[in-house]
């Protein structure tokens, strides 16, 4: 492995560049709230993957004009992104597959269902972890929230 120190805040910036120079009728808004001061030890190019990823998800599952916000928090040597949306969430029973290779709600064409299980082996081998929350927003009963878990120094470095 080739990991170098990684900033997330400009994977997450590349990823929304990447996603808004595609043709989008739905308005939504992408929101980067990362400080500068994020890095892990990692593969920026498939760390940026993971991000394209989990927000044309995000994308995909928004009302019109809906916001998608990238946020950080730490836990002891744990650094935690989120991927927040407003979207309609994942059904209990979908919950449990949505990682699986080919597992998609999607109509055929539109969705492969390789996201997510892309997205889980990437973080994998930076030693890191997803967990899922949805509904994101109890209150509301709406949106998704994908935290992913990353270890400040990972065991491979
Ligand atoms: P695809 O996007 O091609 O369907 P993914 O592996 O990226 O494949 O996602 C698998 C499925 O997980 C989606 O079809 C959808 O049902 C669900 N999903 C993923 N992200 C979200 C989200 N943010 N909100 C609601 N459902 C989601
Ligand atoms: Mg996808």
């Amino acid at each position: 492995e080739d990991f170098q120190p990684v900033n997330l805040q400009a994977c997450v910036d590349e990823a929304m560049h990447l996603l808004r120079l595609q043709r989008d009728k739905t308005q939504v808004q992408f929101r980067n709230t990362l400080s500068g001061a994020i890095t892990v030890r990692g593969d920026s190019q498939r760390l940026i993957q993971v991000f394209v990823n989990l927000l044309s998800n995000a994308r995909d599952a928004s009302p019109e004009g809906g916001e998608v916000v990238v946020s950080a928090s730490q836990q002891d040597e744990i650094i935690v992104i989120s991927v927040t949306d407003e979207g309609s969430g994942i059904a209990p029973e979908h919950m449990e597959r949505i990682l699986e290779p080919f597992f998609t709600t999607k109509e055929p064409g539109e969705g492969t269902g390789l996201g997510l299980s892309m997205v889980y082996s990437i973080i994998e081998d930076h030693g890191g972890h997803i967990d899922i929350e949805s509904p994101a927003n109890p209150e509301k009963r709406s949106g998704a929230r994908f935290n992913i878990k990353l270890p400040r120094q990972p065991l491979t470095q």
